[in-house]
């Protein structure tokens, strides 16, 4: 069966259902938009174990997201949305690219979390964009647009302490939004150490895919580690 849509990290297929997409998580892992590829077995297991988990724990405290799933290792069920172009970043520390950006040390615990959109678009490399060039590429309106960041701090205000109650900081995460064909605004895509910054607490070691993106470890006993932490399979 052809793909719907063949992503760096998973595979989208239809079902007989046409408001249902099944997901299929791959082993692969890239970084640098795809100029940095690898293969790591059992990847696609675990970041399907780990999203799962994180859409029940979000949808246990009254956030909707697309999941409705997990029907294998490596596969889940989701509402069919479209995807709203933009990566919805919650920050609460700094580090990655708004250390580049604007010269803050790596660490450096904010005072209120920030939300940034980044324009999804792997040609201009997913620039960093304000409201008003999400208004001028007619991406969003600006109600739209409260209601992701709005939207985005409610996740942080659930994740946050979920991970500070296992000695975890989330340091940062990336989020992406979809619309059902009825208009509804759901969250979407995946939620996972591919898109979290995580640092133990204690220790700051990387629980992330920092350590693919910066050759500081291995990437499967990392993300093995984390699956631990939050109580192996996932719970
Ligand atoms: N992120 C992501 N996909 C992207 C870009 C960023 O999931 O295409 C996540 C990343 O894992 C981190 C957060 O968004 O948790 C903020 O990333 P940042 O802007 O610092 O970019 P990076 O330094 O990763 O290039």
């Amino acid at each position: 069966m052809q793909p719907l849509y063949e992503g760096k990290a998973k595979r989208l297929y239809t079902t007989q259902d046409q408001d249902v997409l099944r997901i299929v998580y791959k082993d692969e892992a890239t970084a640098f938009n795809g100029e940095k590829k690898a293969e790591f077995a059992g990847k696609g297991e675990l970041n399907n174990r780990l999203t799962s988990h994180f859409f029940e724990v979000l949808a246990a405290a009254g956030i909707p997201t697309h999941f409705i799933e997990r029907t294998s290792e490596r596969e889940q069920l989701v509402r069919r949305v479209t995807i709203i172009p933009l990566e919805v970043v919650v920050r609460n520390v700094v580090a990655g690219s708004l250390s580049k950006r604007l010269g803050i040390e790596e660490g450096t615990v904010l005072e209120t979390p920030i939300v940034e959109f980044y324009y999804k678009d792997d040609s201009l490399g997913d620039p960093l964009v304000t409201p008003a060039h999400i208004n001028l590429l007619k991406i969003a309106t600006t109600e739209e647009l409260s209601l992701l960041e709005q939207e985005a701090h409610r996740v942080n205000d659930v994740l946050r302490p979920y991970f500070d109650n296992k000695g975890i900081t989330l340091v940062d995460f990336k989020l992406e939004y979809g619309k059902t064909p009825a208009g509804e605004v759901l969250l979407a895509d995946e939620i996972s150490p591919d898109t979290c910054r995580l640092w133990d607490k204690e220790t700051g070691e990387h629980l992330d895919k920092d350590v693919f993106r910066r050759n500081i470890g291995s990437l499967i006993d990392t993300y093995q580690t984390l699956f631990n932490r939050l109580g192996g399979n996932g719970q």
